[in-house]
């Protein structure tokens, strides 16, 4: 029989990488708690519409991506392809917006892409999204916490930040009549993705990765003229902010994201080392949406980080910033069956007097050669052996496996000379 495997795309986070992810998210929970950023959880699945009103019918995402499927009472549903939306519906539905949030979140995404390195079908995100700031400042916020991130993976050298300002809708509305007169020039050198996105959404050209289309687009007009003041200084009060603060920046004319509901700041957090799946994290002011989707007007901003693509570029590294491991503290080998219940007994004294010592208790009494070539295996620190003569004077040997010491420690009636002996 054909045995039956994962859906293309879509994989198991195995028990040798989900130490490495739990590190990851944990890091990364310390940087947004250090900010005061409080966790917001949503469901994977929302209704269709959502994402119709707040990504745009004529993106990537909405048009070829997105897993949708008609419930049992025919409502269309779909698995959410990012996390904005669904944030944006759960802070409106749960009145949220009465005082200024920064929430984070994190979990699965799905996108119905062409998988390969960097790019799934099933794929995780962690992202945040603050509420009710209209300011630059928390833009400069936001950008900083992202480097504390990258400062606390040891991936500093390995990602760079681009900023553009994409105006607002009057900016890119102007923007967008003089991009089409030009591109309308130049119809002959555009693909057929990029002909159809004349007419509907003209701005998604400048995302095109076609060599033909990045040429012309050399020559295109370019955004920053057609900002308001106010824009331009919203860019100029961002740079001070972020220079003050040793930030570095690329301003790349180009960035205006795949997603319809940006306005004025957009950037990118991006890596040469992930071949064509560069960006580790993008996001964008997008004082529209909230309002769009029938709350009330409300400028925001968020941000939303690849964690397969972060975990490629610190698995590059072993993992070297993620400190922790695994490995059991302590291996029980036991010599016979009728042993076992004063190993039981020893396994859950040591539980209750150090809960975070990690304690791996073989349950098949092989020969002893064999379960220390099994204590070895599981890099755990110590063997603790026990054998007819440790539960004759209760008692235990335990053999420190970095070092070869082993000692016996009395155990009838506390556990305290035992614990001391235990190196930390
Ligand atoms: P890309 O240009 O790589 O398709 P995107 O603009 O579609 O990215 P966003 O919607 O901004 O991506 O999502 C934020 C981040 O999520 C991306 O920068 C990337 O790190 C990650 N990401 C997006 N799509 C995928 C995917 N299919 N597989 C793995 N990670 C992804
Ligand atoms: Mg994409």
């Amino acid at each position: 029989m054909k045995t039956i495997q994962a859906v293309r795309g879509m994989h198991d986070i195995t028990p040798d990488q989900s130490g490495h992810w739990s590190r990851l998210e944990q890091a990364v929970a310390e940087v947004f708690s250090s900010y005061a950023y409080r966790e917001i959880r949503m469901p994977l699945v929302e209704s269709t519409r959502l994402f119709h009103r707040s990504i745009g019918e004529v993106t990537d995402i909405v048009e070829k991506e997105m897993y949708t499927f008609p419930d049992r009472n025919d409502e269309s549903l779909a698995l959410r392809p990012e996390g904005t939306a669904g944030c944006v519906r759960a802070v409106i539905e749960n009145g949220l917006l009465n005082t200024p949030q920064k929430l984070w979140y994190g979990g699965p995404m799905f996108r119905y892409e062409k998988p390969q390195k960097g790019r799934y079908r099933q794929f995780h995100q962690i992202g945040a999204e603050v509420f009710g700031y209209p300011d630059v400042e928390v833009e400069a916020e936001m950008l900083l916490l992202n480097q504390r991130f990258w400062t606390r993976l040891g991936l500093d050298k390995n990602v760079s930040l681009q900023l553009n300002n994409i105006g607002d809708s009057e900016t890119r509305a102007n923007y967008k009549a003089a991009l089409v007169d030009y591109l309308s020039a130049h119809k002959e050198s555009l693909d057929a993705d990029s002909l159809r996105r004349l007419d509907l959404n003209p701005m998604r050209i400048l995302d095109s990765k076609n060599r033909d289309t990045q040429k012309l687009l050399n020559d295109a007009p370019q955004m920053a003229g057609f900002l308001s003041e106010a824009s331009l200084q919203r860019v100029e009060q961002l740079n001070a902010l972020l220079q003050n603060q040793g930030v570095k920046v690329e301003h790349n004319p180009r960035l205006v994201r795949g997603l319809d509901y940006y306005n004025d700041t957009v950037f990118e957090w991006v890596s040469n080392d992930l071949g064509a799946q560069g960006t580790v994290c993008g996001g964008g002011r997008y004082d529209g949406l909230v309002e769009q989707l029938g709350g009330k007007s409300i400028p925001a901003i968020g941000f939303a980080m690849g964690v397969e693509r972060l975990y490629l570029l610190l698995e590059a590294q072993a993992f070297a910033a993620l400190k922790g491991s695994d490995a059991p503290d302590a291996y029980f080998i036991v010599a016979a069956d009728p042993l076992q219940s004063f190993a039981f007994d020893l396994a859950e004294r040591l539980r209750n007097a150090k809960p975070q010592f990690k304690i791996m208790h073989n349950l098949a009494t092989t020969s002893m050669k064999s379960q220390f070539k099994k204590a070895d295996k599981s890099g755990a620190r110590y063997a603790f052996v026990i054998g007819e003569d440790e539960v004759a004077n209760a008692s235990v040997t335990v053999k420190d496996l970095q070092n070869g010491e082993q000692a016996q420690y009395a155990i009838g009636d506390s556990l305290d000379n035992l614990l001391a002996g235990l190196k930390s």
